[in-house]
């Protein structure tokens, strides 16, 4: 094996390369949390590079923690209590990884409890820079980081409030290039997009690499969640076969939301997620919560089983990987973002009722 010695260097270079590169992203998480860029300038286009090197680079698995540190137990003490939950599942929490699509108002509040709760890495997808306007909602950024991009600040935001977890933020929206290969080194994906074309390709990408897809949607004072293509329950395909008329959809500047109402849905989002990641299974597997903050009122509906028809996970599919994706999305490029599905849901909620 006269190649062996050098593989061994080379992966001890690239051991001590990473670990570098982890000590400068921590410096930079650091400069962008105190908010104190003398050149915002500079540093933006920093962030942004380093946002641009890590997409999308394979990255190394977690390491296998076999046990919890002092420290561990002393920060998670209150939920290790959790017969629930306990050494068992908080061992299972810090060997997964989630990805997040979408640091807005959704991604925001999800990202910070599963930080919290110690997920052992988060993936945090966004293509879009933090504006004034994000901010009554998207409360993991604030006015020092208006102009970053929103992946780069969520991380900085998260690593102050957990520096065990790691952080990979990706400055870039997700593309049928780059799905599969992102959504396939995570655990559970987590979508808190606000446009079609997003959705239906999480959705394509989830169940090509067989990875349960945690979807929450909020628009003016509504919100719901489901948990597609869990356990043999069905994809976001087999309830919306087709992409919806563009009349039938507003987006969040149109029609407005009050921030909260995605940070409630963001939280459930989280809850589901990491009851995934815990081993303690999902509630919506089969069900769409909906939210009414005017009235106060949660729904659970229970939703029709996996299609036997469906495009992508039913028993002939045609969707088998993202380049067909490519044809559909020009179909449905020129639609308007959108929030929500209610309209939808209204228009086809018979078909949907068990
Ligand atoms: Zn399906």
């Amino acid at each position: 094996m006269a190649g062996g010695g050098e593989a061994a260097r080379l992966c001890a270079e690239i051991s001590q390369r990473e670990q570098e590169l982890r000590g400068l992203r921590e410096r930079l998480a650091a400069v962008l949390a105190e908010g104190a860029a003398g050149d915002g300038g500079a540093v933006e286009e920093c962030a942004a590079a380093e946002c641009a090197a890590a997409f999308p680079s394979e990255l190394p698995p977690l390491p296998a923690q076999a046990s919890l540190s002092p420290a561990d137990i002393l920060r998670y003490s209150r939920q290790l209590v959790l017969p629930e939950l306990g050494v068992r599942g908080q061992l299972l929490l810090a060997r997964s990884s989630v990805l997040v699509v979408g640091c807005g108002g959704l991604g925001c509040p999800l990202a910070q409890y599963l930080a919290a709760a110690g997920v052992g890495r988060l993936g945090l997808v966004d293509h879009d820079v933090v504006e004034t306007s994000n901010l009554h909602r998207q409360v993991l950024h604030g006015e020092a980081r208006r102009g970053f991009p929103k992946a780069v600040s969520a991380a900085a935001a998260l690593r102050l409030l957990n520096s065990t977890v790691q952080y990979v933020p990706y400055c870039g929206a997700l593309s049928p290039r780059t799905a599969l290969e992102l959504v396939r080194q995570y655990d559970v994906i987590a979508d808190c997009s606000d446009n079609v074309p997003t959705r239906y390709l999480v959705n394509d990408a989830c169940v090509l690499a067989g990875k349960p897809l945690v979807s929450g949607s909020a628009l003016r004072l509504e919100g719901q969640l489901v948990v597609y293509n869990y356990q043999g329950g069905p994809c976001y395909r087999c309830l919306f076969p087709k992409p919806p008329p563009p009349e039938t959809v507003t987006n969040c500047a149109d029609g407005g939301v009050l921030g909260v109402v995605p940070g409630i849905m963001g939280c459930i989002q989280a809850l589901e997620v990491l009851k995934i990641a815990s081993g303690m299974g999902s509630s919506f597997s089969q069900f769409m919560l909906m939210f009414d903050a005017h009235e106060g009122r949660f729904r659970n509906i229970k939703l029709r089983p996996k299609k036997p028809d469906c495009a992508v996970c039913g028993d002939n599919p045609s969707v088998t990987c993202l380049q067909d994706y490519e044809v559909r999305e020009k179909k449905i490029d020129a639609w308007p973002p959108f929030c929500k599905h209610k309209d939808i849901f209204h228009k086809l909620s018979p078909c949907l009722l068990w």
